[in-house]
């Protein structure tokens, strides 16, 4: 190697061809995204995309190569990158090919148009949030959904939060603060997104008092941990998971009586909120899950349950059941910190008013449950025969699609899916490629190819996927 070439490879050289951060905000593509994102955003991407290329040249990148790629638009080309990632960050539609209907990545349930409607609708508007407009006088923002609530659960009363954690975070504040809550050993759950019930115990003030062993709890237990001290006994469903074998659990029915009895609230997460609603299509799919009506019915004083499950609303989360327990709860200044916004309320209240009038199966997470297997078999085809062209091999298969977010864990629902395998390309790159689609399509992988389940896709959205598959 002669001296000359040394000190055209050496890094100071490289280092002297990358444009200057204000070079990079001139150029045309930099100057409208500027309009676009604000020109400190961008200023931010030239900086760091300029970083990474320092660290190229740290890393051994020559000033021949560097020339040669600058040359070939590979900066430029970095910086777009960027600048569409930008574009696409944050929370927008997405797709769900996944066949799992509650999947939490994917915020859950999707709403009804006409709750979407009433949501969009309120949200840009001002709203009768806390003032009767009969009376003009200041009420409760969730008067109108309780009442809702009450209608399709039969409950006394009702208080609507944030999510199905604040209501277990809401009653257990209420009832045993500074006191004991009994809980099974076999109830220790985490719910997912570190949401566990000791600790959750401990930051609602109570003092956690375990119950029996993990796979049997017996009355005995609770009635023999009962003390002066106690303030609540809590159940909790066992969503995401089953304890199956030599098992026993004490019944709702029976807690209540030992509630009324030794003068205690019994409350049950129940977490998922199913509801059969007069005239709707029974979700029997899915087997043994437990639904609002029916714990209430057993006698406890609340149950707790989400509004983005099965609910099929808008993230929320329910206390209903007696009047005196909801009460209580509702004058805990903490409601104050938990409670909903208006844009929810408004797509809570229309979802029930829907089920209510009769149009409960219309809801997409009951009609993508209720699916049949012969109508997703149709839609595989059609979605198979959209996709047809040289470079895709495609396939419809049996599958099994999953209600999710821990409603009914053990069931898998049958239905068709549409396997695809790229040519030339792995399952993990096709993946990726419907992932930073617009919308981005979110799908399974198995046995190393991409499965299209047409159980959770939303009208409209077949066509987006034949159009990004046609874009490949
Ligand atoms: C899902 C679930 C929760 C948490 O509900 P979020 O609405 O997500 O806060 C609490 N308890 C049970 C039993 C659940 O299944």
């Amino acid at each position: 190697m002669d001296g000359s070439q040394e000190t055209t490879q050496s890094p100071q050289v490289a280092y002297r061809l990358l444009p200057a951060v204000e070079v990079l905000l001139a150029a045309p593509q930099a100057a409208q995204a500027c309009a676009e994102l604000g020109r400190e955003v961008v200023r931010e991407h030239c900086r760091a995309l300029l970083d990474d290329w320092r660290a190229r040249i740290r890393d051994g990148l020559g000033a021949r190569e560097l020339a040669l790629e600058l040359e070939q638009g590979a900066l430029a080309g970095d910086l777009q990158l960027r600048l569409a990632r930008e574009r696409g960050a944050g929370l927008r539609p997405a797709i769900n090919a996944t066949g799992v209907v509650l999947h939490t990545g994917l915020g859950r349930a999707p709403v009804h148009p006409e709750a979407a409607q009433a949501m969009a609708e309120v949200a840009g508007s001002f709203a009768t949030a806390e003032l009767d407009r009969w009376t003009g006088e200041r009420n409760q923002r969730d008067a109108r959904l309780a009442q809702l609530v009450r209608r399709a659960t039969g409950a006394e009363a009702a208080i609507c939060v944030n999510n199905c954690a604040a209501a277990v975070l809401l009653a257990i504040n209420t009832f045993a603060h500074g006191r004991e809550a009994l809980l099974s050993r076999g109830e220790m759950v985490e719910i997912g997104g570190s949401f566990r019930m000791p600790d959750v115990m401990q930051k609602a003030g109570a003092k956690l008092v375990e119950v029996g062993t993990t796979n049997r709890t017996r009355l005995a237990d609770y009635q023999n941990a009962l003390t002066p001290e106690t303030g609540l006994i809590l159940k909790v469903h066992t969503s995401n998971y089953r304890v199956q074998g030599f098992t026993e659990s004490t019944s709702n029915a029976q807690l209540a009586e030992l509630g009324r009895e030794s003068g205690l609230p019994v409350v049950y997460d129940l977490g998922s909120g199913l509801v059969d609603y007069a005239g709707a299509r029974p979700l029997d799919m899915l087997g043994d899950e437990v639904d609002v009506p029916v714990a209430l019915a057993e006698g406890v004083d609340a149950v707790l349950f989400s509004g983005d499950k099965l609910f099929g609303a808008p993230q929320a989360g329910f206390c209903a059941g007696r009047s005196a327990a909801i009460e209580a709860m509702r004058k805990n200044p903490l409601y104050r910190a938990l409670r909903l916004d208006k844009v929810a309320i408004a797509g809570l209240e229309r979802t029930l008013e829907l089920a209510l009038a009769g149009r409960a199966d219309e809801l997409p997470v009951r009609a993508m449950l209720a699916a049949e297997p012969a109508q997703l078999k149709a839609r595989a085809r059609e979605l198979a025969a959209a996709l047809d062209s040289d470079s895709l091999l495609v396939d419809v298969v049996p599958a099994e699609s999953q209600p999710g977010s821990g409603a009914a864990p053990c069931v898998f629902l049958p239905t068709s899916a549409v396997a695809v395998t790229w040519r030339g390309h792995s399952a993990e790159q096709l993946a990726r490629a419907l992932r930073a689609n617009d919308p981005p399509i979110f799908v399974r992988i198995h046995e190393g190819r991409v499965l299209l389940d047409p159980r959770t896709l939303l009208p409209g959205n077949a066509q987006a996927i034949s159009a990004a598959f046609a874009r490949l």
